[in-house]
């Protein structure tokens, strides 16, 4: 099988990268490199002793801790968080935490223009990316803007050693969407394209790794480097039915990284007809004969959750996903019907093994 000659166009992102075990250590010469004086550092609650570990690193380059960071951006948190950047006249903030810490700074940046610091701690890979969003109610608003890029992010995979091995599971699966979805896109740059597949490839050695040595540094380091390449792929490629479901799901109060590692592979199996060449490539990647299986062998056999009856969506849910899904235009390869999007979703409620519809 082979591809059509490629015709592209291509648009990078900004990014400033420090990766390796240790890196941490080189926040406070990169802030007086930046000429940054007084960073606000942001986590979640759960991670709020770790945060003030790192403004005792940066010592008086620290003008305070805010420790609410939630999932999925809460506008309420935005407003407190800028409030707090406000009165202890912040010039940056560092993001300590997986993605929902790392969406608030992307938020100030959007909102205060406040350069912002990423230091991940889970394999979200948002950090790579230009797509901001924030929360009110039920209802998730995301838009893709360079202002909310990192100004820098220091990966240092020893901050992910103290990741437990469920969340390591599902943010791994998380990282894996990003980029199986962008092998699948025949739109996407081949550029972008490889950066996917070594992602795709790199996930898929490490996370069964990482059930069974967490605390090895160097497979937090694979896991975390493939994250990085995961989350360039989503910065820069596309996203399209399976980001759409995972959207509305997200809306309705469905963990985020679980619902990516739940749909994956129905998603996977729904678009593999319409790019056979693709589908191939990802599956070679995967080690397998065909992707949608082999990423749901993947995940069953890392005890990552495999329905959505599991991750907290009720059955009367689904006809509601369905609607909203399809209530705004949907750039996919394989057309999208309410039948086949009803199958689809029955499918990944019940756990049943992945089909092309
Ligand atoms: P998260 O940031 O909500 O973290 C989950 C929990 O793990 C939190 O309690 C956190 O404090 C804790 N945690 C993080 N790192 C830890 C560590 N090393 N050790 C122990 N505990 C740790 O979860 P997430 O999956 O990283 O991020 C999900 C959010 O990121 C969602 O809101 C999603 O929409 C967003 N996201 C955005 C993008 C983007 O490009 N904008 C990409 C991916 C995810």
């Amino acid at each position: 099988m082979t591809s059509a000659p490629p015709t592209f166009q291509y648009l990078g992102l900004p990014w400033n990268l420090i990766f390796g075990a240790g890196t941490l250590a080189r926040l406070p010469t990169e802030l007086d490199r930046m000429g940054l004086a007084r960073a606000l550092v942001l986590s979640t609650p759960e991670q709020a002793d770790d945060a003030r570990g790192v403004a005792n690193l940066i010592g008086e380059r620290a003008a305070g801790v805010f420790a609410g960071a939630a999932m999925h951006v809460p506008l309420d948190t935005v407003a407190a968080a800028e409030r707090t950047a406000s009165d202890l006249r912040a010039d940056c903030s560092v993001a300590f935490g997986g993605g929902s810490t790392t969406g608030l700074g992307k938020a100030l940046a959007l909102r205060l223009g406040l350069p912002n610091i990423a230091i991940p701690t889970t394999y979200a890979g948002s950090e790579m990316t230009n797509i901001w969003g924030t929360t009110e109610g039920n209802c998730k608003t995301t838009g893709r803007d360079n202002r909310v890029v990192p100004d820098l992010t220091i990966y240092d995979p020893d901050l992910t050693v103290s990741l437990p091995v469920s969340l390591s599971v599902t943010s791994g699966l998380n990282a894996m969407a990003q980029a199986a979805v962008n092998v699948l896109d025949e739109d996407v740059a081949p550029i972008v394209a490889l950066m996917a597949e070594e992602a795709v490839r790199v996930l898929a050695s490490a996370l069964p790794k990482i059930v069974t040595n967490p605390t090895d540094p160097v497979v937090r380091a694979e896991m975390l480097y493939g994250a990085c390449l995961a989350g360039a792929a989503l910065g820069t490629g596309a996203t399209s039915l399976h980001h759409r479901l995972c959207h509305v799901l997200g809306g309705l109060g469905a963990p985020h990284a679980e619902t990516h590692t739940v749909l994956l592979p129905h998603t996977t199996a729904y678009n593999s007809n319409a790019t056979p060449y693709r589908a191939a490539r990802l599956a070679r990647a995967l080690g397998g004969d065909d992707a949608a299986l082999a990423l749901a062998e993947l995940a069953r056999s890392i005890g990552a959750p495999v329905a959505l009856a599991e991750i907290g969506i009720a059955e009367n849910q689904l006809g509601l996903v369905v609607t909203t899904a399809l209530a705004s235009p949907l750039r996919n390869a394989e057309a999208v019907t309410v039948d086949r999007l009803n199958r689809l979703l029955d499918n990944a409620f019940h756990g049943r093994a992945p089909e092309r519809i």
